[in-house]
């Protein structure tokens, strides 16, 4: 949690209205008597620079607001039309206007005396604990452990159960034990993969310890003859006994008082050993679990979802009582840990509730949702909608037909048709006299985009333009000049380009496709894309079956649509998983298809992350397939290297039928269309989450044929690993796969490392805490309806901590 945090001084918010008063000026001097004045200055970019500039310090609202102004004004003098430079200097006046006005934004929080005194002891740096002292302090900082609250929201990884020690010889076939055991031997087992193997007994008989991977510490940290202490579940074979990748700690104490507790296990680190934390832990608890300020959960809620006082839990987290559940406290489901992971999902959802209201409060322009184009639109698709798309379309159309923003995520399966049902809502927006925008992650799924909207917008007079970085520059002018005219009702383009370089004559509702690789602030951005002080209504979609939980934190501010359902008469794709040794059966199916005239995807991941093994190793496996495979059919190889041009002529070809194989790493794009693809074929399987292997086989299987996705697993590491392959031929649900995917690799691989937009939760995990999320989602909102902006007193605790916690992450502009 962040050091608390100075309120602004009433010195800056002072030079902040005089830095917009600045900016105002030459402004207001232009726009004054109906911009009487627009012709007469020039060279207002880089008068205006040093403002804008100063602009910046002013946090986040002024960083947004100073970068927003510097597109808007950019190469002002080159403006071409005087409407526009007017429509540009307006929407600046009003930006101005919201950050010199924003409500209560730098009113210091009234906190109590007392709850000061609080924070002011949990933000006590570790260092002067007792016991703690300098030294240590700084090997507490690897384990971003800083204060005394790092501290106490330092739980505990696992327990130990010291109470029920059982003898190995006693064990049966999947019982959960604890063992107390020498080693008596270790070493690397050698069979076909390497295993690191570790032998303890304790005069009863002997269990073997097995590692598949990350052995390394293991190894390191226990030698033979230590006295260990070992939990986990034992398969047994006969008298073999097995635990694979046990909890083990070394017994440093001898048998005393403590020998028959449940004892915490913390992360430990070099110099802080289990014996010297758990001292350290107890400390910091019983000196300072009080100064926990209980209230930041109202009472009415502690009440409502009947929560543990945080106190309690605290204690009962770092120092578990003896009659306490081992299972339940093993797997983090305590009532205890249910209060603490509410208390951080209500403060983090209590932020997203503020900001879902605060867009809420904006204004946009109703549109007119009955109109005839809408409805000729409809009756002339040559489908009938789904049930679901029905649904989601009713969402949106209630949503644009309202004078706020819509602020909406459409989660829907590869294939499910959200196009259709995003267009029905831009064709409302064109009804009403106004554009919409359509936005891809890649220039292929915006032709994509374009090619389907032009189709079934056929002979309504509706004009679509489609914006994409490889216009040639006069080309891109001129749509750009369309675009800012109105002459061009639906602009179909990459995310970048929109974003980077249009100014729409009036934009109405934009469509983001593909925004799980996105993050908040690009959605911020299109709010500055706003006309005479009305936003866009936003949809964003997304083809990665986000689990709710999911989507509840990363997109909690978000409105959530959810098409379930695939239009009839699909025939659903059938997967295998092969071991490498039946390779050859896999490129045997892979042949046949191409026999019949289908089309075939062969993918391979990245290795290693590296772009240039990757370009090796795909580049290889061309060649050889090329040579040796399939020599009597057209291969494609597409890659992540290759220069932009290059990639969309091998896709054209592939797209177009000339090419019977693309042979790809995962470059080839979400949503991608080809009907005559059948097989999809993934090479190294294994080294995919299962979402990811979705998203691929939903690339096929979009035609009249039966198609197949083979995933060729090289390595499996670990049995779990082709169990979890296995779960993809089971089922073509992306929910469930989805469901799954985040329960084995947790929210951050399940996310992808490099999504930024993940929270990170100090003790929640919403694969595990989903119930926990939602009560704490209906919580914050019945909190935030009653008391938008935490003003009342019994919510000050809530308010300071929401703030600590994540007014970064969140961009909370509006709340002080
Ligand atoms: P996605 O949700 O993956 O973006 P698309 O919108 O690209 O899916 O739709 C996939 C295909 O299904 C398109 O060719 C579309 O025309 C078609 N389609 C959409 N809705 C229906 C429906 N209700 N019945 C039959 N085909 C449909
Ligand atoms: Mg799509």
């Amino acid at each position: 949690m962040s050091r608390a945090e100075k309120p602004d001084s009433a010195k800056q918010t002072q030079s902040l209205q005089d830095v917009i008063a600045a900016i105002r000026k030459p402004l207001s001097f232009i726009a004054k008597d109906q911009f009487s004045n627009i012709s007469k200055v020039k060279g207002l970019e880089s008068s205006l620079a040093p403002h804008v500039k100063a602009l910046k310090s002013f946090g986040d609202r002024g960083r947004k607001a100073a970068e927003a102004i510097s597109r808007l004004i950019d190469n002002y003098d080159a403006i071409g039309s005087d409407k526009l430079k007017s429509e540009r200097i307006k929407t600046v006046l009003k930006l101005l206007e919201r950050l010199g006005s924003e409500p209560a934004s730098h009113k210091p929080i009234g906190i109590s005396h007392q709850l000061a005194q609080k924070i002011k002891a949990l933000d006590t740096p570790i260092q002067f604990l007792k016991g703690v002292g300098p030294a240590r302090a700084e090997m507490f900082k690897k384990l971003k452990i800083e204060s005394i609250e790092d501290a106490l929201l330092n739980l505990p990884r696992a327990y130990e159960d010291r109470r029920n020690i059982t003898r190995i010889f006693d064990i049966d076939d999947g019982d959960r034990v604890t063992v107390v055991g020498e080693i008596l031997l270790k070493g690397i087992v050698k069979t076909r993969r390497r295993i690191f193997e570790i032998v303890i007994g304790d005069g009863s008989g002997t269990l073997s310890l097995k590692w598949f991977h990350k052995y390394g510490w293991v190894d390191k940290k226990f030698k033979k003859g230590m006295k260990v202490i070992v939990n986990g579940a034992v398969k047994r074979y006969f008298d073999n006994r097995e635990m694979h990748h046990p909890e083990m700690t070394i017994m440093e104490d001898e048998p005393g008082p403590d020998m028959y507790r449940v004892l915490p296990i913390y992360n430990a680190t070099e110099g802080l050993t289990q014996n010297v934390l758990r001292k350290i832990m107890g400390r910091a608890v019983s000196d300072h679990s009080a100064n926990w300020p209980e209230e930041v959960v109202p009472a009415d809620l502690r009440g409502k979802f009947e929560l543990m006082d945080s106190v309690s839990a605290l204690e009962y987290l770092h120092n578990p009582p003896n009659d306490a559940q081992i299972i339940a406290l093993n797997s983090k489901t305590t009532p205890a840990h249910t209060r603490m992971v509410f208390e951080e999902l209500f403060a983090l959802e209590v932020g997203l509730a503020i900001r879902r209201r605060g867009i809420k409060s904006e204004h946009a322009p109703a549109l007119n949702t009955k109109s005839e184009m809408v409805k000729t639109f409809l009756s002339s698709l040559p489908f009938k909608l789904t049930k679901a798309q029905d649904e989601a379309m009713q969402d949106i159309m209630e949503d644009i037909s309202q004078p706020q923003p819509m602020s909406r995520l459409m989660e829907g399966d590869v294939g499910c048709g959200k196009t259709v049902v995003a267009l029905a809502g831009a064709l409302a927006a064109v009804a009403s006299g106004k554009q919409a925008a359509f936005m891809a992650p890649t220039e292929i799924l915006a032709v994509q985009h374009y090619k389907t909207i032009t189709q079934v917008t056929k002979g309504m007079g509706i004009s679509v333009g489609l914006l994409t970085g490889s216009l040639a520059p006069s080309d891109k002018e001129r749509l750009k000049r369309q675009i800012g005219a109105g002459s061009v009702d639906i602009v179909v383009g990459t995310h970048a380009v929109i974003q980077k370089d249009v100014r729409f004559n009036d934009l109405a509702y934009a469509v983001i496709d593909e925004q799980h690789r996105f993050g908040v602030q690009q959605r911020a951005l299109i709010r500055e894309g706003a006309t005479e002080g009305k936003l866009p209504h936003v949809l964003v979609m997304t083809a990665t079956p986000i689990p709710r939980t999911l989507a509840l934190t990363l997109y909690g501010d978000l409105d959530l649509t959810i098409i379930d359902e695939m239009p009839p008469g699909r025939i659903p794709i059938k997967t295998r998983v092969f071991r490498e040794s039946k390779r050859v059966n896999a490129y045997e199916q892979v042949r046949n298809e191409l026999k019949k005239g289908r089309q075939a995807y062969i993918v391979f991941p990245l290795v290693e992350q590296s772009e240039k093994l990757d370009l090796k190793d795909a580049t290889r496996m061309y060649e050889e397939l090329r040579r040796n495979v399939f020599p009597e059919f057209k291969l494609k190889l597409i890659h992540g290297q290759m220069k932009p041009a290059e990639k969309e002529a091998a896709m054209r070809s592939f797209v177009g039928g000339e090419a019977d194989a693309l042979i790809s790493t995962t470059v080839i794009e979400v949503g991608i269309d080809v009907p005559n693809a059948s097989v999809m074929l993934v090479e190294n399987a294994e080294r995919f989450g299962l979402s990811q292997l979705h998203q691929l086989r939903g690339r096929v299987g979009r035609g009249e044929h039966q198609s197949w996705c083979l995933l060729v697993a090289q390595k499996i590491s670990t049995p779990e690993a082709y169990q979890r392959l296995k779960v993809m031929e089971r089922t073509n649900d992306g929910f469930k796969i989805a469901e799954k995917d985040l329960e084995i690799r947790g929210p951050g691989e399940f996310m992808g490392t490099r999504q930024s937009g993940l929270p990170d939760f100090r003790v929640a995990n919403i694969a595990r805490d989903q119930k926990t999320l939602i009560n704490a989602r209906e919580a914050a909102l019945q909190v935030v309806e009653e008391d938008p902006f935490l003003e009342k007193p019994e919510h000050a605790a809530l308010k300071l901590m929401m703030q600590r916690r994540w007014k970064e992450k969140l961009s909370l502009a509006s709340i002080g």
